[in-house]
């Protein structure tokens, strides 16, 4: 498929070519002179689809034959587009446990607006939404995955991402940062191992007035609530908090909440699983806490942007999950060698570096990965691209401490492949702060 910009840039040349011939010119110069200068040009959009299922669905999370009966809040996808030159960088955070990568490759086939290895698709971990891999059926022999359900939120994506991108106007951006936050998040494995950076992104119109959207990066299992009703679990309360608070349309990016980053909270003021004060206090906290860190941070205008990606294979490992691969109750397909074709992404806004995992990495392999990354803020956003369960290093795999998240990783290959990945993209970027292209 035609890169977009490639297509405009064609239609440049063309336009400028067929000048002479027209009979207003001056007109068409004008005309051909604004479209190169939107050629370079940061461009932003965004926009949000209900994803929610009209019936009752199996929950991910948890156990077994968990049937929703109804949903408390709605589940979204949003998405933003950013594009300057011959980039074009589509983000789309879903209210799901997470996709697998050959579900996202469905999706891309039918984005027909931006490339589709640009396309950047996260899950944000509630476990209150559909089961989008098929562990949690009615009984462990069974998926519980919709295939109507899912095939909608596929094409209704595409959609999505193509209504996002006709809307593009020139945009600038906002960064903040802080590890200093409210309670919002605990390691129940090992406490002091805690990421609490919490980084944000807001895009604003071009003269920096008005917040069109503002994109969160914070490590956190969304997992407060465990009942019947589908919900966001704590981004619910997120969005609404940065939303009323006029930060424009509010999009959330896990981290590295692997082993075990989950919500701190005091768990005695209510049955478990039904804590909603806990989940809207913790959203509201840390909304308020993504306001409040923006405030006079400065408006860059017209931000560089890059895009890069590696595509490999990881072995799988797990037995269980080739068992239940072969029962069809996993619908994905190891290649001939028994590996599974994963990605990783590393994207450039301004100063600012959004690095991908393909799943659910330990906080202490996201510590290692924030050391090698170059920009500033960093963004790491887990469960993104694919969901290739828990990613510990070959240290910790195994280990009594981490036995749950041994049992639903792919295996003990998949952290030195991704990080090795990871820093070929890294460091393939000191290249653009050589042509001091990068700033
Ligand atoms: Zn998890």
């Amino acid at each position: 498929m035609l890169n977009v910009t490639d297509q405009l840039l064609r239609s440049l040349v063309l336009l400028a070519s067929s000048a002479t011939v027209l009979t207003a010119p001056c007109i068409n110069h004008t005309a051909v002179a604004d479209q190169a200068a939107a050629a370079n040009t940061f461009r932003a959009a965004v926009g949000k689809l209900d994803i929610t299922p009209t019936g009752p669905a199996f929950l991910a999370g948890y156990s077994n034959n968990r049937r929703s009966f109804e949903a408390h809040d709605r589940l979204t996808a949003r998405c933003l587009v950013v594009d300057r030159g011959k980039v074009r960088v589509a983000f789309v955070s879903c209210d799901l446990i997470g996709l697998p990568r050959f579900e996202i490759q469905r999706i891309r086939s039918l984005v027909k607006s931006v490339a589709p290895e640009n396309v950047v698709i996260g899950g944000t971990h509630t476990h209150s939404g559909p089961d989008t891999l098929g562990m949690w059926g009615a009984v462990i022999t069974s998926s519980g995955v919709d295939q109507n359900w899912l095939e909608g939120v596929r094409a209704g994506i595409a959609a999505l991402v193509d209504r996002t991108a006709d809307q593009l106007k020139p945009a600038s951006i906002r960064y903040a940062n802080t590890t200093d936050v409210p309670k919002i998040s605990k390691n129940i494995r090992i406490p002091r191992i805690l990421d609490t950076e919490l980084s944000v992104m807001q895009i604003v119109s071009a003269d920096g007035a008005v917040p069109i959207a503002t994109l969160v990066n914070y490590a956190c299992h969304p997992e407060i609530l465990n009942n019947r009703q589908i919900t966001a679990d704590f981004p619910h309360w997120l969005y609404e908090t940065v939303e009323l608070g006029g930060g424009g349309e509010c999009i959330y990016f896990n981290g590295a909440q692997g082993g075990m980053i989950t919500a701190d909270y005091d768990e005695s003021t209510a049955p478990k699983g039904e804590n909603w004060k806990a989940a809207e206090t913790i959203g509201n906290s840390l909304g308020t806490r993504v306001l409040e860190i923006l405030k006079g941070s400065p408006t860059i205008p017209n931000p560089v942007l890059y895009f890069s990606k590696k595509v490999f294979t990881v072995p799988l490992e797990n037995q269980r999950y080739l068992t239940l691969i072969k029962m069809k109750v996993f619908s994905g397909q190891p290649g001939p060698d028994g590996t599974l074709e994963t990605e990783v992404c590393r994207i450039g806004i301004g100063q600012g570096e959004f690095i991908t995992i393909p799943g659910e990495a330990l906080p202490n392999v996201g510590f290692y990965l924030k050391r090698q990354m170059r920009g500033h803020p960093r963004f790491l956003l887990g469960l993104t691209n694919d969901f290739l369960g828990y990613i510990l290093t070959p240290e910790d795999f195994g280990l009594n401490l981490y036995g749950y998240e041994s049992g639903q990783s792919v295996g003990s290959s998949i952290e030195p492949l991704m990080i090795s990945n990871q820093k070929a993209l890294i460091s393939a970027s000191a290249q653009d702060d050589a042509e001091g292209v990068r700033h």
